[in-house]
C-alpha cells in the first residue's frame, strides 16, 4: 500500500467517523445538529430543520449550551430575563413603592400583586429551565416538559385570582367563589397536564386551546363585575382595556403556537430566529406586562378611586 493510499484510506476512515459521531455519541459540544440527526425522543417539530443541541446526558452539558446560539437560545432568554425582572419586582415593588405610597393598604391588597408576580416568576422561570435542560435525555426531558406545563397553569391561576380580588375586593362572597372555581379549573387541567399524552407532538393544537379556554374562564366573573356594578365602574376595577390587550397576547401567542407559523411555510428558514415558541413566547410576556399593568391600575383605582395612568406611583 502506497503513502498516498494510506492517507486516501485514513482520509476515508476519518469522513465515516465523521458521518456517523452525530449520531451515535452524546455530547454538548459546539456542533449543532439537524432534526433527523436527533434521536426520535427529541424530533418535536419537523419544520425547525437546523440549530438542534443533541442530547447531552449531563446538566453541566445543558448549562454550557447557554453560552452558545442554538434553536433554544431565544427560547431560554425570552423567559429567562422576564423572570428576574419579576422577581426583582417581587422583592422590592411593593415595599419600596406601593406601600409607601398607599400607607393605609391591607395586607392583602398589596400581597395580591406579589401573588401575580411569584406566578409569572414560576411560569416564565419553569419555562426557561426546560428550555435549557430538555436537551439532558428523554426522562428529564419529560420531568421539565410537564415542570413548564404547571408553570402556565400557576401564572393563569394566580392571573385570575388577582384580577377577581381587585374586582370584587369589597364583595368577598364573590372573590371566594369565583376563586374556589379558578383552583377547581386549574386543579383539572393539571390532571391532564400530567398526563403522559399531553405532551405528544399530535397534541399541540389541543395544548394551546387547553390553555386558552382556561385562561376564558375569567370571562364569567367579568360579565359578573358588569352586572354587579355597571360597565363604567366594572371597566375600571379591572382596568379592561389591559386585560383584553392580554388576552390577545395569550390568545394570538397560543394560535401562533398550535399551527407552528411561520415555520410551517418556510421549513428551516425561522430556525434560529423568528419560530413560533418563540413568537409564542414573546407574546407571553407582553400579555404578563398587561396583567401587571391592569393590576397596579386597579389598586391605584382602589385607592382613589379614579384610574390614573402611567406606572408614577410617587406625588
Ligand atoms: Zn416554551
Amino acid at each position: 500500500m502506497s503513502a498516498t493510499t494510506t492517507i486516501r484510506h485514513r482520509k476515508s476512515i476519518s469522513a465515516k467517523l465523521d458521518s456517523l459521531t452525530p449520531v451515535e455519541i452524546p455530547r454538548s459540544g459546539k456542533r449543532l445538529y439537524k432534526y433527523n440527526e436527533l434521536p426520535e425522543w427529541q424530533q418535536d417539530n419537523d419544520k425547525i430543520i437546523s440549530g438542534y443541541i443533541r442530547e447531552t446526558k449531563s446538566v453541566k452539558g445543558c448549562l454550557k449550551s447557554l453560552l452558545q446560539f442554538h434553536n433554544e437560545s431565544i427560547n431560554i432568554y425570552t423567559h429567562l430575563v422576564p423572570t428576574v425582572t419579576y422577581l426583582v419586582l417581587l422583592v422590592g415593588l411593593s415595599d419600596m413603592f406601593l406601600v409607601p405610597r398607599f400607607p393605609n393598604s391591607t395586607v392583602m391588597q398589596y400581597l395580591m400583586i406579589n401573588f401575580f408576580l411569584l406566578g409569572a416568576v414560576l411560569c416564565l422561570g419553569c419555562s426557561s429551565f426546560f428550555h435549557c435542560l430538555k436537551q439532558h435525555s428523554e426522562s428529564h426531558s419529560h420531568i421539565w416538559s410537564k415542570v413548564d406545563y404547571m408553570g402556565i397553569i400557576i401564572m393563569i391561576t394566580c392571573s385570575i385570582i388577582s384580577m377577581l380580588y381587585y374586582g370584587f375586593h369589597d364583595h368577598y362572597l364573590h372573590f371566594k367563589c369565583f376563586t374556589v372555581l379558578t383552583i377547581v379549573l386549574g386543579t383539572i387541567c393539571t390532571v391532564f397536564a400530567l398526563h403522559d399524552k399531553f405532551n405528544s407532538k399530535t397534541f399541540r393544537p389541543f395544548r394551546a386551546m387547553f390553555y386558552v379556554t382556561f385562561g376564558l374562564s375569567g370571562i364569567v366573573p367579568i360579565v359578573t363585575g358588569f352586572w354587579k356594578f355597571g360597565a363604567y365602574e366594572a371597566v375600571r376595577r379591572v382596568q379592561l382595556k389591559y386585560v383584553l390587550f392580554e388576552a390577545l397576547f395569550y390568545i394570538g401567542g397560543a394560535v401562533i403556537y398550535g399551527f407552528r407559523f411561520p415555520e410551517v411555510l418556510a421549513p428551516g428558514k425561522f430556525d434560529f430566529i423568528g419560530h413560533s415558541h418563540q413568537i409564542f413566547h414573546i407574546m407571553v410576556v407582553l400579555g404578563s406586562i398587561c396583567h401587571f399593568r391592569a393590576i397596579i391600575g386597579s389598586y391605584i383605582f382602589m385607592h382613589t378611586g379614579m384610574h390614573q395612568s402611567g406606572f408614577v406611583l410617587v406625588r
